[in-house]
Formats: structure tokens, C-alpha cells, sequence
């Protein structure tokens, strides 16, 4: 009888399809699943006893920004504690490769403080090199890019507010071609972001029409989710139509302000498909995010210094322009802003505010009440206290349609997140991303267990097969011999996502800082134990994933 590197015993599998979960033995050889058989059938030189807990493949998060965090944290924390084995980066647009010399104080502007963290050595140029700094230091997890719009536009033109010329068009393209080379995915947007929002439909079809030449997708945050939304996701479509190649529309629930709800845009995917169009779409299951208040500005005053920022901010004339433009987004701002265009400021919770910190916990409504001013004034005087540092969360999607996005077949799950860690610069200060914390066992927790939106398998389905198909990784997103052994155990029962924060956001805040889940007792990358019932091993069998390789 064959004895295996490891055997998972007498636990209850799901295959990752969709299909029902059956009693079974898993048997581990070399990195792979190498057999399945009825309890008891299997001899492993180690055998964990399952005791009927579920054995699923490991969560594939195809929307993440790991690109820098994970250098800081290579045991991927946040992610690989939910059971995440696989994370796709490079979204929204935002990759930090490739760069060149000249625009390199733009890119680490872009990216904040993490830029200057020392594991961020900035030692790469090309996507290539990137993908070898990831590699260099092990990983916990697997990893895959996709090349971002913001860097190629970068690198070909800084941060322009205008159409590429003939030659930096070009440009792009050549660093795309590379980047695909090198084993990107595809090509991802930010337009609602600077410099993605300057870009025109054509600048993007032209470099998807790159991305088809090595069987690439486009995935993009569309331009705009609140008003323009169905106007948005009819211009990925017609993206994706006129180069060819498959479109994922990411975390696409419409923000506070949309016309409609999740229906009227997961219509325009089901008639496109039923074209014959390949168009699928992500999102996760959080109605708020916690970004700085100065990011709610317009996108061409997000990448000024904090100090030309607050000055414009106390002038009254220059004050008023930048309400008027906010007000009219013109070009549609990111979803949080749409709190700002309609005066919601009773769903806008102070989080961080260094300088003013008896505020934290308290509405812009609430703070505008007790200062005697008017709420849009508040927001501009909260930034000019405390710069950028100061965060609010933005309470902006409404739960019905997390429901309906959930349950709709071409719909999967990603997190939006990155990897954080309780410990080091990962958590000072503490960030708000219960998305990076739990968003897996998270939607186990209470869209399966507790309220049925959907079937266990039917959840697994889509964190699983479904993105692994997606992203052509077909050797993973399932639990069949040959596979590799991505693999999370859980107890279903004792599943507990400890990064909540449900409105109102009282404070203290819930669950906050993050914590890591309960109930999910062993993860597998590549066959190898990262996670066991006692934390983290400190090994790092993750590997680099390469599109075509
Ligand atoms: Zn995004």
C-alpha cells in the first residue's frame, strides 16, 4: 500500500465545483493532491485526523493590493489565516511595476507610506524584475499579477491629464507586451483613479488588444459604480468586444448614488453573454471602506502634497471650487465620494484622527452639530487638522445587493483587501480592512451558516474553481488527483470572523483592531502546512504563478 506525505482523514470534501460534499480521504504526495478514497483507505507518514470538518480548496482572491504588503509581510497573515492560498495583485489599475528612473518619486507617491518601508527596496524596474523580487524571499502564499494601467501610463507620461500621443501609446504598449512576457494575467484599470480616469475607451482597447496577443483578460474598476454605473459596465463590455479578450468587472456592487440596483448591472453581463461574450465579475461582501478624507477630493488634488492640500483647503475661493466639483463629478470620483455629493455625512464615522482625536468614533454629522458648521465645512476642516492621516469609514453599499451579487452563478468573491498583520507597520495604525481579516470565513459565517443566501457549495464554488477558471490556473481551485495541494480545513460550526464592523459603527468599534478568524484549523500551499491549530508555521511554499508558464 502507497504511503503518502500526508493523509487528511475521514474528512468531509467539497470539491470545489459546486458539487455536494462526500466522506473521503485526502492523500498528499510531492506538492499535490495525489488520491482520493473513501474513509479509511489511506496511509499517510502523517494522518490528521479530520473528525468530519470540511476539506475544500483553498480560497482564491482574484481582487487583492498585496503588491507591496506582501514584500512586508511574505507570511501573507491576514490572507493565509482565512484560508487564502492563491491572491491575484495588480488591480485597480495599480501595479508597481513596471517603472522607470524618471517616474519613480510618482510611483512611491502613489503607493503612500509603504513605499518606504525597507522590504520595499524598489530594486526592479520591469514587470519581470518585480515578479523576481516577489519570488526572491519566498511567499506564503501563491501569487498573480496583472499589469496595471497606472503604471504603463506612468511610465509613458507621468500623471498628464490628457490622451496619449502616438509615441507614448506606443510606449505602453511595449511595456504591456513585456509585462504579458514576463507572465502577467492581463491588464487591469482604475478609472476613476488618477491617471486611469484621464484615459479615453480606445487608449484601453488598444492595449487590450496587446493582452489578447498572450491570452490575457482585462479586469477593471469601471469609471465610475454610483450614477454612471450601467454606463461603466457597458464600456467594459464593449472593452472586452472590440479586443477580443474576456472582461472581469471587479468589486461591482453600485456605491450610494447608483440609479439601481446590482440587477440592472449583472443585466448587462447576462446579455453580453449572451452574445457570447465572456464577462464575469468579482465582489466582496463589506458595505463600507475606510480610506483617508482627502481621498474624497477630486482626482486631480489627490497626488499634491499634504501641504499644498490643506493650503488650498483654507482658502474660501479654492474651497468653494472643490465643493462645486465635487458636487458635480464630472469625472466620476471613487464610490466614497458619492457620500460627499449627496450630503450623507451621518454615514461618514471618524476613524483616525491624529491630531483631533476625541472625534474618532463621531459622524461628520454629529462633529458638524457640535462645531456649529456646516457638514461639507467639517470634512474640509477634519483635513486641514489632521492631513491625510485622517480616515473615516464610509458606510456606501447597501447589504440587498451584496445579497444579489452573491447569489447571482457568474458573481465570485474576492476581498478587495490586502495582506495586513496584527504586528509592525501593518498595523500602525491599526487599519480598517475587515475585507484582508475575513472576508472568507466571513461569508461562511453569515451568508451560510447563519442566513442562507447560498449553499456551502455554492459559496466554496465561487472563492474556488470559479476564480481559478477565471485566471486559467487549472491546476488549482479544486481537490482532484493531480492538483496541487492548495487545501483549507474548517470547521464550519466554530467558523468565526473576528474583523466585523456592522453599522453603526458605534464606538469602540466592533471587532476592531482586526483579528484573525476562528475555525479555520489547517491551510495547505503547494502541500505544504502554513497553517496548523496553532498559528502561522513560518514557512513560505508559495510560489510565483505565470500566466502561459
Ligand atoms: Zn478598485
Amino acid at each position: 500500500m502507497r504511503t503518502f506525505d500526508c493523509v487528511l482523514a475521514n474528512g468531509r470534501i467539497i470539491d470545489g465545483c459546486g458539487n455536494p460534499w462526500f466522506w473521503g480521504d485526502l492523500g498528499i504526495q510531492e506538492g499535490r493532491v495525489a488520491e482520493i478514497a473513501p474513509p479509511g483507505k489511506l496511509q499517510g507518514k502523517q494522518t490528521l485526523e479530520m473528525g468530519g470538518r470540511f476539506v475544500s480548496p483553498g480560497f482564491i482572491d482574484v481582487h487583492t493590493h498585496s503588491d507591496l504588503s506582501i514584500l512586508v509581510n511574505r507570511r501573507a497573515e491576514s490572507a493565509v489565516r482565512q484560508g487564502v492560498t492563491t491572491q491575484v495583485i495588480g488591480n485597480c489599475g495599480m501595479s508597481p511595476a513596471p517603472v522607470d528612473e524618471t517616474h519613480l518619486s510618482d510611483m512611491q507617491h502613489y503607493w503612500g507610506d509603504i513605499s518606504e518601508q525597507p522590504e520595499v527596496t524598489w530594486s526592479w524596474r520591469t514587470f519581470e524584475q518585480y515578479l523576481q523580487a516577489l519570488e526572491g524571499g519566498g511567499l506564503a502564499i501563491n501569487v498573480a499579477s496583472l499589469a496595471g494601467h497606472a503604471a504603463l501610463r506612468m511610465a509613458a507620461m507621468g500623471l498628464e491629464e490628457r490622451s496619449p500621443t502616438l509615441l507614448e501609446l506606443e510606449k505602453m504598449k511595449k511595456l504591456l507586451s513585456e509585462a504579458m512576457e514576463a507572465g502577467a494575467f492581463g491588464l487591469s484599470t482604475g478609472l476613476v483613479y488618477p491617471p486611469g480616469c484621464y484615459a479615453g475607451t480606445e487608449e484601453i482597447v488598444a492595449l487590450c488588444q496587446v493582452v489578447k496577443r498572450y491570452g490575457g483578460l482585462y479586469a477593471s474598476h469601471i469609471r465610475g459604480e454610483r450614477e454612471t454605473i450601467l454606463e461603466a459596465v457597458a464600456e467594459a463590455i464593449q472593452i472586452g468586444r472590440e479586443s477580443g479578450i474576456p472582461v472581469q468587472i471587479s468589486h461591482n456592487a453600485p456605491k450610494y448614488g447608483a440609479p439601481c440596483d446590482a440587477t440592472a448591472n449583472l443585466r448587462l453581463v447576462e446579455e453580453a453573454r449572451a452574445q457570447g461574450q465572456d464577462v464575469t465579475v468579482d465582489n466582496d461582501v463589506h458595505t463600507d471602506l475606510a480610506p483617508a478624507l482627502v481621498d474624497g477630493l477630486p482626482q486631480h488634488l489627490q497626488e499634491l502634497p499634504e501641504a499644498e492640500i490643506q493650503a488650498l483647503l483654507r482658502d474660501p475661493k479654492a474651497r468653494r471650487q472643490i465643493r462645486e466639483e465635487i458636487v458635480a463629478d464630472r469625472k466620476p470620483a471613487f464610490g466614497p465620494s458619492g457620500l460627499l455629493k449627496h450630503g450623507q455625512w451621518q454615514r461618514i464615522t471618524i476613524l483616525h484622527a491624529p491630531r483631533t482625536p476625541d472625534e474618532v468614533g463621531k459622524t461628520v454629522a454629529a462633529l458638524a452639530g457640535e462645531r456649529g458648521g456646516d457638514p461639507f465645512e467639517t470634512y474640509f476642516d477634519l483635513i486641514v487638522e489632521n492631513g491625510r492621516a485622517v480616515e473615516a469609514i464610509f458606510d456606501y453599499i447597501d447589504e440587498a445587493n451584496i445579497h444579489i451579487l452573491l447569489q447571482h452563478p457568474a458573481v465570485m468573491i474576492s476581498s478587495d483587501g490586502q495582506v495586513l498583520a496584527p504586528y509592525g507597520f501593518l498595523n500602525d495604525p491599526p487599519p480598517y480592512s475587515p475585507c484582508s481579516y475575513g472576508e472568507f470565513p466571513g461569508v461562511l459565517e453569515r451568508y451560510v451558516r447563519e442566513v442562507p443566501v447560498l449553499s456551502l457549495e455554492e459559496a466554496i464554488r465561487k472563492m474556488t474553481s470559479f476564480p481559478a477558471q477565471r485566471f486559467g490556473l487549472w491546476q488549482r481551485g479544486v481537490l482532484r488527483p493531480g492538483a496541487w495541494a492548495d487545501i483549507v480545513v474548517f470547521d464550519l460550526q466554530r467558523l468565526h470572523d473576528r474583523a466585523t464592523n456592522l453599522a453603526p459603527h458605534l464606538y469602540p468599534f466592533e471587532n476592531y483592531p482586526h483579528r484573525y478568524p476562528e475555525g479555520i484549523d489547517y491551510v495547505f500551499v503547494n502541500g505544504v502546512m502554513v497553517i496548523d491549530p496553532e498559528g502561522h508555521t513560518a514557512v513560505l511554499p508559495g510560489q510565483v504563478l505565470r500566466q502561459g508558464k
